[in-house]
């Protein structure tokens, strides 16, 4: 009897371990398929990055900073002879630096409790005293004028710049306030108007109001993005209204703090934050730690009201989120996404089908990295705005690192980037692959967005100054003029080593141009 009984349990356990194996054997196979997209976009990339930084002292130049932007350093700095197996590991998300790192942390400072960046609360300078909260959650003389363009919230290439002007330099609180209350989020999730405006002027003031890029208009304009993007046809009713807040809370908070400096120079200066994090996406995880504790601040707690598991989940999803924002893992988001397309589902209805939270949040993140991405999809005017702000910031670093006798980080150097060619770089080699993906997932909502961008890009390409090349390669770029699209190939064929590349090469850095603003 005995003997028997045990010999059951065993046999079900036999049959419940050997299911659960055989579960755990198909999410590695999956891991590991959306590793090994990751690793061949990667190396795709690098490869077209190649022949382009061949091509000329500017090609160079832009290609190294796509490279450090926008691929992380695992394979470099641990993987130097790179096989599939620890390259499917890696970007499994299996630390193989763990033990390194434990090493190297034992050195920082013994103490760091307090998050950096996070002013002193100052007793209800942002509260209102007053009954009513403001029509547009801003006091400004403006209120309809500011109105007016508020009710273009849902547009794409809403005039961003003007609402920063006409709301007091709030556009954050008044952007933020208009998208949660047009989609009625206040009363669904229980938050006080007065809470909501109270935490995002505090939001606001936590970002650096002296970055020409990272300040709260970027914010505002990633949320607006963000809110634009949600309402995509293809996603209708797909979002709860939880998850619609994780991602409008995430692109509010998403840069706040932000230095103005890259995630590479505090690492490179050993700068306090790179220390507390471990040197892994350094800001992205100091934007998280601010926000958060902002929220603690008297008056400002939005999500008081929900239930504790409403808020441990939205917790969960903005800090995804938010970490996704780190440039460097924009070819795993990429990867991933193009495996999303390829086994797209969709429901009678036609919108996206999405029935797990691994799917679900990965959309999410994807959507908020768009919108992070966005401005080359804007009206031209706007998007030679933004690129007129982030040169300024990028040179500003440069500036810094010249004085302090660091080597100055590729396009921050203000007497030798060239704009005009680092945007078109930028927009072929990241910005239009991302933006394709998007388009292929919703179709055919983005159309109207991919154009913009391939104008936009081509108007770059046009604004590129002529320099002439020197003689001996002149027949050279003759032979190359025909085809000047810098072009990234979804191929997987060892590439010929003829160069391709659209630039005839011999171009003179002297001759870059101011961004146009
Ligand atoms: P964020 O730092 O705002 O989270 O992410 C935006 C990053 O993408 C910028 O820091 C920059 O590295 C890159 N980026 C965004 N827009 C542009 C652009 O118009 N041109 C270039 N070259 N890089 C951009
Ligand atoms: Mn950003």
């Amino acid at each position: 009897m005995v003997r028997q009984a045990s010999s059951r349990v065993e046999t079900g356990n036999v049959k419940d371990s050997s299911r659960y194996l055989n579960y755990l054997r198909t999410l590695a196979d999956l891991a590991a398929m959306a590793g090994i997209v990751a690793v061949q976009f990667k190396r795709m990339l690098n490869k077209e990055l190649s022949h382009f930084s061949e091509s000329s002292k500017s090609g160079n130049q832009i290609s190294e900073y796509i490279c450090s932007t926008f691929l992380d350093k695992q394979q470099e700095l641990d993987l130097p002879s790179l096989r599939i197996e620890d390259a499917v590991a890696a970007t499994a998300n299996v630390d193989v630096r763990a033990v390194k790192k434990k090493d190297r942390v034992q050195r920082g400072p013994a103490a760091m409790s307090h998050i950096s960046g996070v002013k002193r609360p100052l007793t209800h300078t942002n509260s209102f005293t007053g009954e009513r909260v403001p029509l547009h959650g801003v006091e400004t003389p403006h209120e309809e004028q500011l109105g007016k363009l508020l009710s273009d919230i849902d547009k794409w290439g809403i005039d961003i710049f003007r609402i920063g002007e006409l709301s007091n330099n709030r556009p954050l609180t008044c952007v933020a306030y208009t998208a949660f209350q047009s989609r009625d989020l206040l009363k669904s999730l229980a938050i006080p108007p007065k809470t909501f405006v109270t935490f995002m002027m505090t939001l606001e003031d936590h970002y650096v109001k002296d970055n020409p890029f990272h300040n709260s208009l970027h914010a505002a304009d990633v949320t607006q993005s963000t809110h634009t993007l949600l309402n995509t046809p293809a996603l209708e009713s797909v979002f709860t209204p939880l998850e619609i807040t994780a991602a409008l809370f995430a692109a509010t908070i998403h840069d706040v703090d932000h230095p103005g400096l890259t995630n590479q120079f505090l690492i490179n200066s050993s700068s306090e934050l790179a220390l507390m994090y471990n040197d892994e996406s350094v800001l992205e995880n100091h934007h998280l730690a601010v926000a958060f504790k902002l929220l603690q601040n008297e008056g400002c707690d939005i999500f008081v009201n929900m239930t504790k598991k409403q808020r441990q989940t939205l917790r969960k999803m903005v800090i995804d989120m938010v970490l996704s924002t780190d440039m460097s893992k924009h070819m795993s988001l990429l990867a991933d996404l193009k495996t999303m397309v390829e086994t797209k589902k969709v429901a009678g209805s036609g919108v996206l089908l999405l029935d797990n939270y691994t799917d679900r949040i990965q959309v999410l993140e994807n959507l908020v990295h768009c919108a992070d991405l966005s401005n080359p999809t804007k009206p031209l005017p706007l998007y030679r705005k933004w690129v007129g702000l982030l040169m300024e910031e990028f040179f500003l670093q440069g500036d810094r690192e010249r004085d302090q006798n660091m080597d100055i980080s590729p396009m921050c150097d203000r007497h030798s980037a060239t704009i005009e060619k680092s945007q078109v770089g930028f927009i072929d080699y990241i910005v239009h692959p991302l933006w394709e993906t998007w388009a292929d997932l919703v179709h055919p909502d983005a159309q109207d967005i991919l154009d913009t961008l391939e104008e936009n890009r081509d108007w770059y390409q046009s604004m590129i100054p002529p320099s002439p090349p020197p003689a001996e390669q002149q027949q050279l770029a003759s032979e190359q003029q025909s085809d000047d699209r810098i072009r990234f190939q979804v191929t997987l064929e060892e590439g010929d080593e003829s160069g391709e590349t659209g630039e005839g090469g011999g171009e003179t850095d002297e001759n870059a141009g101011e961004a146009g603003m």
